[in-house]
């Protein structure tokens, strides 16, 4: 591969989250020494999202403590960035894209960070609550600090996260989940029932298989109605039912989506001189072959270094394993690969113990494992499902495998 950026271009990167801003910081230590301007619509500098349902909904961190860089970062090497900035409109011909502020930007380069927004439901009342971003937290932790009682609409990671973090305000909280169990889409039944545990040990209220057919709120307070005529009244609701990324100025350029923007391996969108990273972007699957788009962390990360080498021609296909963690309710949930509702699980250690890995496989093969407590194995896991994910039962299985040494074995 060959840069496709000239040594004094421009590259424009779209969203201040760790994707984008990985990308910017990404693209100077690896030598680029044109200019590069990283626009955000969020006033403020990049900082860690996942702390945004765990530490700082808590009150036990704040914003300057999760910042990504300290501020004087950004200028120190040399990337311009402009927060509380949106990016408008963008004319892929001439290579332009306009901000919120009237002006005008050229690019050689342009990468969508864009990352999504949060789903709703209901109406847009102070009472109900959606969690995306650091402006979401203030209003939210108002209440928790407050311990109303609250009624979380989604048992998937954020909900479960919120659910936890309200408990530990000594909230009432109540659950309602449209599947039959916390993190269904995700996690197989067995391990899932782990995570339903989890929330009624720490005193949740959880209800599964709930179809919502409204959400009000007025002063006094909210009340959820089922189609099947149960109610559900709280001070306040969470609205945490997955987002939808925010793909609209890729849409604008005629850019190929699939539940999210279409690249290649190198992060290449359908139209000439524009990438997307991160959330918002649908990627090649390297193992299962297909597409897919993930929302974690580490993989917007990973996505935000790797298109900056594949700007400046010294990168590699991308075909990283994907894993993430969730804290919830006092224990680390680790995932990696794509587990999946109805893979065959093989479980190493005790599930109800909360100290095991069930390591997920569809058709034969190794695709996925869920730990809690063993963040080893998940290293190791990845490592397997690439280079041997056809490894035996027998093996897999047996407790004297250091499923650590066989990963490494399995890379040479
Ligand atoms: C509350 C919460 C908790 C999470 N916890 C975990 C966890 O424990 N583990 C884990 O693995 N993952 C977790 N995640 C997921 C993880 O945070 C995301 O996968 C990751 O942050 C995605 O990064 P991104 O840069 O792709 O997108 P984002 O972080 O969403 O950043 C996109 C940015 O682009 C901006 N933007 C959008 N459009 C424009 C525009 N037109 N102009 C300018 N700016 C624009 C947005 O405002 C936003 O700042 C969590 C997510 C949330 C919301």
């Amino acid at each position: 591969m060959t840069s496709s950026v000239p040594a004094d271009g421009r590259i424009v990167v779209v969203g201040t989250g760790v994707a984008g801003a990985t990308a910017a910081q990404t693209l100077r230590s690896e030598g680029f020494s044109g200019s590069i301007v990283l626009v955000g619509e969020e006033s403020e500098i990049p900082y860690r999202r996942t702390a945004v349902s765990k530490g700082l909904l808590s009150g036990k961190s704040d914003i300057t403590r999760v910042a990504l860089k300290p501020a004087a970062h950004w200028p120190d090497i040399d990337v311009e960035l402009l927060t509380g900035t949106t990016v408008v409109d963008v004319d892929a011909a001439a290579r332009t894209v306009t901000l919120s502020d009237g002006e005008h930007l050229g690019y050689d380069v342009l990468v969508l960070a864009t990352g999504g927004r949060p789903r709703t439901l209901g109406p847009d009342h102070p009472r109900i609550h959606h969690l995306r971003a650091y402006r979401d937290v203030p209003a939210l932790y108002e209440r928790l600090a407050a311990g109303e009682r609250l009624l979380v609409v989604g048992g998937g990671l954020i909900g479960s996260e919120v659910a936890s973090t309200a408990r530990d305000h000594s909230c009432a909280v109540t659950v309602l989940e449209a599947q039959t169990r916390p993190l269904a889409r995700l996690l197989p039944e067995a391990v899932g029932s782990v995570v339903t545990e989890l929330h009624k040990s720490a005193g949740v209220d959880l209800y599964t298989e709930v179809t919502l057919s409204t959400l009000e709120a007025d002063d006094t307070g909210i009340v959820a109605v089922a189609a099947d005529g149960r109610r559900w009244a709280a001070d306040a609701a969470v609205v945490a039912i997955g987002m939808d990324p925010a793909i609209e100025l890729a849409e604008r350029i005629g850019a190929r989506i699939d539940g999210g923007v279409v690249v290649d391996e190198w992060f290449r969108t359908s139209v000439d001189g524009v990438y997307a990273i991160g959330d918002v972007a649908t990627i090649p699957h390297a193992a299962l072959g297909g597409w897919y788009r993930c929302e974690h962390w580490n993989s917007a990360l990973d996505h935000g270094a790797a298109v900056a080498r594949s700007i400046l021609g010294t990168g590699a296909p991308f075909g990283a394993v994907p894993w993430s963690w969730s804290q919830q309710f006092g224990s680390n949930i680790q995932v990696a690969g794509w587990p999946g509702a109805d893979d065959e699980l093989l479980v190493r250690g005790d599930l109800d113990g909360r100290d095991f890995t069930a390591l997920c496989r569809r058709d034969g093969r190794l695709v996925g494992a869920v730990s809690i407590g063993r963040p080893k194995d998940i290293r190791a896991v990845r490592v397997l499902i690439e280079h041997a994910p056809f490894t035996t039962d027998r093996v897999l299985l047996d407790p004297e495998t250091d499923l650590t040494a066989l990963s490494a074995a399995a890379r040479q």
